[in-house]
């Protein structure tokens, strides 16, 4: 496994795979790799030739008075993780070599960026955005994984994937969670003994939701959320940002639930805010 640091370096290779025929995979991280990033691995390993991890904690998708700081960061743990799972190619640049001197140049993507996460932390998806397009420039990938656990931002880059015509296939990963249903994440390592008793109440949010629209046959969003608000208020370190039930593609959310619906939250446990999702299908 090679460490590569600079984009000229990482260019020259893609150049290489390019001209060789072979096909690559990006797995995109911010590091602190857990199993949700190890799943990605895996899948990018069985359908590719190469399979490249990016670690870069990237200060632009970071708000005022957000974590980009405290970020947990331990790229010799995460080179150990990566090489055992069989990743060719680690690309962790550093913040100069992302951003020189004199960087002006933003992707957005506008309305689907607003709402949601998008609503309660301003500019992250465009930070986001601006750094897959340089990933996906600088790496070529022939195909990129994304966890649905980051349901809005997958739905945001196969948007700008679609609109700026980059020819990636942008593939979702199914959420890995801990026993208790606890979505993993590396910001899980930020929660107290008694937050991380408390922070699976998400999960069991969803659970709810999805016992109310599966089983009880349910259509009222404005009721579930109800009932779920009142799950999540609960517990006494969480405090809710956001849940919305919304149409899977367009992310509008819906009053009354047919078909197949995507019923997220983001909630603080104490200082750390998590999110989660299920996609749920009701009757149509
Ligand atoms: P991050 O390092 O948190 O930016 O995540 C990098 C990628 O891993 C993103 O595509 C995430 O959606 C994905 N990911 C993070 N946590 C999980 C998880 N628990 N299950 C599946 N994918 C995940």
């Amino acid at each position: 496994m090679k460490i590569i640091k600079t984009v000229s370096q990482m260019r020259k290779l893609s150049l290489k795979w390019i001209r060789q025929g072979k096909s690559v995979g990006l797995i995109s991280t911010m590091g602190a790799l857990h199993k949700g990033h190890r799943s990605l691995i895996k899948q990018s390993r069985e359908e590719n030739d190469i399979s490249v991890l990016s670690i870069f904690v990237n200060p632009v998708q970071f708000g005022q008075g957000e974590d980009y700081k405290k970020y947990p960061r331990c790229l010799q743990k995460d080179k150990r993780l990566a090489e055992k799972e069989g990743v060719e190619i680690i690309f962790a640049p550093s913040v100069e070599e992302m951003y020189p001197q004199g960087y002006l140049t933003f992707v957005n993507v506008e309305n689907l960026s607003s709402v949601l996460c998008g609503n309660s932390r301003a500019g992250h998806f465009k930070g986001v955005c601006t750094v897959v397009n340089k990933l996906f420039n600088i790496i070529k990938p022939t195909r990129a994984y994304f966890g649905q656990k980051d349901y809005q931002q997958l739905k945001i880059i196969e948007r700008m994937t679609k609109d700026l015509n980059l020819n990636v296939a942008v593939i979702m990963m199914p959420i890995v969670r801990e026993e208790n249903g606890l979505a993993i994440s590396s910001r899980n390592s930020y929660l107290s003994g008694e937050e991380r008793r408390q922070a699976p109440v998400l999960f069991n949010a969803l659970k709810k939701a999805e016992e109310m629209i599966r089983v009880k046959k349910e259509t009222d969003s404005a009721y579930i959320i109800n009932q779920m608000e009142h799950k999540v208020r609960s517990q006494s370190k969480a405090k809710i940002d956001y849940i919305k039930i919304c149409e899977p593609e367009s992310l509008k959310e819906i009053e009354k639930i047919s078909g197949e619906v995507l019923v997220l939250l983001a909630v603080w446990i104490g200082k750390t805010r998590l999110i989660d999702n299920f996609l749920i299908k009701g009757d149509e």
